[in-house]
Order: structure tokens, then C-alpha cells, then sequence
């Protein structure tokens, strides 16, 4: 059970994006981390991707491990797709530069790999980047997820359409009985709002039938130093000081220090759920093409996984 893998308190989860619909790279995701001892895989809410982690975890001999779908909703940046406006766009390639995922070539966007981390807009001079919402019609995708039996169904209750998420959250209570997972920040909040919102959503929740993955600054993870991870330790400080019965994962600029950093400042979480820090140390590896013919490249990849998964689970 998942449970009790986060009654460990050593729980990594890897994100793999809750907008990233690359299969091929969610397979190779997977499979790295899975060998590196990853348990807790976090997906988007898409069959095929599910699919492609289930056949990943197959060929890494992993049978232990558990899915989290997530689902996201308007507002909420992980599910934000890249658009660029051709009036504007001089292709001078500075977007396709920084992008992390590899999701812009010649000033196209690769829809299935952008998972809306706002670094493509922030370097364009030209204003010529916007981004669109891809959230998913719950009815649409939810029953068929559900059938495929996986473990969590993640939550973004970001943005401040308190409408909005409470009638998607009533939805998902009302059609799915496991494990459910918060993802939520203060960026928009503030802290009162945030935990009040927190309390709102888990009023009717069996204790500890949900996760509260205390999200410190959404899609900033990327560099392993303790500033980058300040915001994800104190968001989670204001979740563990209001003593709620739910369990307690860091996210939001994590890296290899978060696990060091949050016990430092005495917070008992239960897991440390890491997207663009995990996704960047491997990717020169997964990208290559003979990644899945040269047991060289899968053991490099593996040298720079296996500390990070460490970092929580030992
Ligand atoms: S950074 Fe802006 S101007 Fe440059 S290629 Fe990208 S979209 Fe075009
Ligand atoms: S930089 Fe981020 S937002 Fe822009 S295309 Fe790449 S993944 Fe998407």
C-alpha cells in the first residue's frame, strides 16, 4: 500500500509532469529512476502515459511501485502549453535554449513535452510566448483512469478559482475512493487563504486518506543548492505547524538538499516529490538514441539518479 510507503517517511516521488505526454520519455523517466529505487512515479492523467510507466516498470523488474496521476486544472502552470506568436518571433532560438524538456525546435512547440515551467517566456524579448491551459474534461479521462488501477489521483488546487476547484475536488471525491493528493502553493494564496483552503478540502476526507504536497514555488526546481529549496521547506512548515491528519510532501524547487534542509529545520514529512531537478540530471542520457541498446549510458544516468532518490530514502 502506499500508505505504507509514506508512513516511512523516506518516500521520493519522481514527477514526471503532470503536462508531459512524451511517452518515450516518461518510459525512460521511469525506468531510470525505478532502477534507482524510486517507488512513487507522478503522471499525467493520460492512459497511454500510464501505459508507457507500467511497461517501464516492467522491464526494470520493479513490481513495488505505485502511480499518481495527476490532474490540473485552470491556473495551474503544470498544465500550461507554450504558444508563440509568428508576428512577434525573430527565431532568434534563446526559447529554445533554455527550454528544459527539449520542447522547442525552430521556434515550434512540442506540445507533449512542454510542461509549462514559464522559462521560454521569461527569456523571449519579444513578448512573442503566451501560454494556454490544457486542462483535461474530468469526465473524459477520470473513469478511464480509475479502471486502470492506479494508487493516488493528485489534485493541482492552484489559481483562485475557489468555484472551480471545489466543484472538480467534489468530483474527484465522489468518483474515486483511494488515496488523494493536494498540490498547492502560497504563491497566489498567501498563507492564511492557503491553509484555509487546505482545511476546506480535507474537512470531509477520512485522517490521513489525503497528501498535502506543500508546492514552494511551482516548476522552479533545477539547480542542487539550499536556496533553491527554501520556499518548498517553509511551505511545508506551515502545513506541519497546523497539525492537520494528512501526510506531508515536499515539491516546488526540491532537489538533493530538500531532505537535508527540511530535517534541519525539524520537518517531519513523509516524501519529497522531485520534477525538474530529476528530469535535468538525466536528460543528456534518456535523449540518447542508443539509450536502450548501451548499458553504459543507463549506468551514467544511474550515477546521477541513484544519490538524488538516496537523498530521501535513506
Ligand atoms: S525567444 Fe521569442 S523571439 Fe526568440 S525564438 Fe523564442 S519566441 Fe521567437
Ligand atoms: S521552456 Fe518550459 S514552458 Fe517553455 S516550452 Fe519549454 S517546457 Fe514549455
Amino acid at each position: 500500500m502506499l500508505k505504507e510507503l509514506l508512513e516511512t517517511h523516506h518516500c521520493f516521488k519522481l514527477v514526471c509532469g503532470a503536462g508531459n505526454e512524451d511517452i518515450e520519455e516518461i518510459k525512460r523517466l521511469v525506468y531510470v529512476y525505478a532502477i534507482a529505487g524510486c517507488r512513487l512515479f507522478d503522471l499525467s492523467a493520460n492512459s497511454d502515459v500510464i501505459d508507457a510507466a507500467r511497461e517501464a516498470l516492467d522491464l526494470a523488474r520493479v513490481y513495488d511501485a505505485y502511480l499518481c496521476i495527476s490532474v490540473g486544472i485552470k491556473n495551474d502552470p503544470h498544465v500550461n502549453k507554450a504558444v508563440i506568436d509568428y508576428e512577434r518571433c525573430v527565431n532568434c532560438g534563446l526559447c529554445e535554449e533554455i527550454c528544459p524538456q527539449g520542447a522547442i525546435h525552430y521556434a515550434k512547440v512540442k506540445k507533449e513535452r512542454c510542461v509549462g515551467c514559464g522559462r521560454c517566456w521569461r527569456v523571449c524579448s519579444r513578448a512573442a510566448i503566451s501560454y494556454v491551459a490544457e486542462e483535461k474534461n474530468l469526465d473524459d479521462v477520470l473513469p478511464s483512469i480509475v479502471d486502470k488501477g492506479i494508487d493516488c489521483i493528485e489534485f493541482h488546487a492552484m489559481g483562485l478559482d475557489e468555484d472551480e476547484i471545489f466543484k472538480k475536488w467534489q468530483y474527484i471525491n465522489d468518483n474515486y475512493e483511494g488515496l488523494l493528493s493536494i498540490c498547492i502553493s502560497r504563491s497566489n494564496l498567501g498563507d492564511e487563504a492557503f491553509l484555509s483552503r487546505i482545511k476546506r478540502m480535507i474537512e470531509q476526507r477520512e485522517p490521513y486518506s489525503t497528501i498535502i504536497q506543500a508546492d514552494g514555488i511551482p516548476l522552479s526546481g533545477g539547480d542542487d543548492n539550499y536556496k533553491s529549496t527554501l520556499q518548498a521547506v517553509a511551505t511545508a512548515e506551515i502545513v506541519q505547524n497546523a497539525k492537520l491528519p494528512v501526510y506531508l510532501i515536499l515539491s516546488g524547487g526540491t532537489n538533493a538538499k530538500t531532505s537535508e534542509l527540511a530535517k534541519m529545520c525539524e520537518i517531519s514529512f513523509n516524501g519529497i516529490a522531485t520534477g525538474s531537478y530529476a528530469r535535468k540530471i538525466v536528460k543528456k542520457y534518456i535523449d540518447k538514441e542508443d539509450f536502450w541498446n548501451n548499458p553504459q549510458v543507463l549506468n551514467e544516468a544511474l550515477n546521477v539518479a541513484k544519490p538524488l532518490v538516496d537523498s530521501v530514502i535513506l
